[in-house]
């Protein structure tokens, strides 16, 4: 009897090897997306999830649902509808970087949330898991903040703007062995922003324990300041102490990340 069920369990699920579940046949999804996984290269439940997205996401529309964004991805999100790819009814950024004034962060989201409500049904979050932790309380999350406005309204499953456009894995191969500050072009864009509120301390504290920072760059940003401002890369490079390197990268996982969830919205 007992062996007959663990039959059938083997015929109407897959085991997720990262945590042990057993995930349906009929609806194969990662159960831990935002988090790194040594098995995700050679995992059925993530290739099978990933083929459902493409499949889905080809000619999939945006028309009816707003996007709400942190302002570091401004360009990229852009770029994204220049394409034609990102064809939402508005895209509403958030100033870039709030993840350092959790209160800003509230505010300034939750508004972004309340016009997109009022100019479509539904809404997809470009933000983190972790980009907002509330201070006094730190189990409320980005998450908890969408589900306080009510509304039809999904977050991209990523852990924060850098996974979004390159995943822990693909970060682990382009780093190797070095240990990698890993940087997008609007961090660089919106340095003096950002950091207006770090000393040379915090600096300090900060940085100095990895070997390099590299910028995840689908617009060829670095490139472009290195041959204008050579000056502004060495002078952040300075505040960081550490030496700045560009990786080129596509939109192809931001892209993705996007389809997922309209197609999750949609369905
Ligand atoms: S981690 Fe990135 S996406 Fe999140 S608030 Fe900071 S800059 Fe924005």
């Amino acid at each position: 009897m007992g062996n007959e069920r663990e039959r059938q369990d083997d015929a109407n699920t897959y085991l997720c090897e990262k945590t042990g579940q057993r995930v349906p046949r009929s609806e194969p999804v990662c159960p831990k997306p935002e988090e790194a996984c040594k098995y995700r290269s050679n995992c059925i439940i993530y290739a099978i999830e990933e083929d459902h997205v493409y499949s889905v996401s080809d000619n999939r529309s945006f028309t009816g649902c707003s996007i709400v964004s942190c302002g570091t991805l401004r360009h990229e999100l852009e770029q994204l509808r220049r394409s034609g790819v990102l064809d939402a009814d508005k895209v509403l950024y958030a100033a870039p970087g709030l993840h350092e004034w959790p209160n800003e962060f509230e505010k300034q989201v939750t508004r972004k949330l309340r016009a997109a409500k009022e100019i479509s049904n539904r809404a997809i979050v470009v933000y983190g898991s972790r980009c907002f932790v509330d201070t006094l309380n730190p189990e409320r999350t980005t998450d908890s903040l969408i589900q306080e406005q009510e509304m039809n309204a999904v977050r991209v499953k990523a852990a924060n703007c850098v996974d979004m456009l390159a995943s822990k894995e693909e970060r682990d191969r382009i780093g190797g062995e070095q240990k990698v500050l890993w940087l997008t072009p609007g961090w660089l864009r919106h340095w003096d922003f950002i950091f207006k509120d770090w000393d040379a301390a915090k600096f300090n504290e900060m940085y100095p324990r990895h070997d390099k920072a590299v910028v995840l760059d689908a617009l060829g940003y670095v490139d472009e300041l290195m041959a204008g401002s050579p000056e502004r890369i060495l002078e952040i490079s300075d505040k960081m102490q550490l030496p700045i390197e560009s990786f080129a990268i596509s939109l192809e996982r931001l892209k993705r990340l996007l389809a997922a969830q309209i197609a999750a919205i949609t369905s």
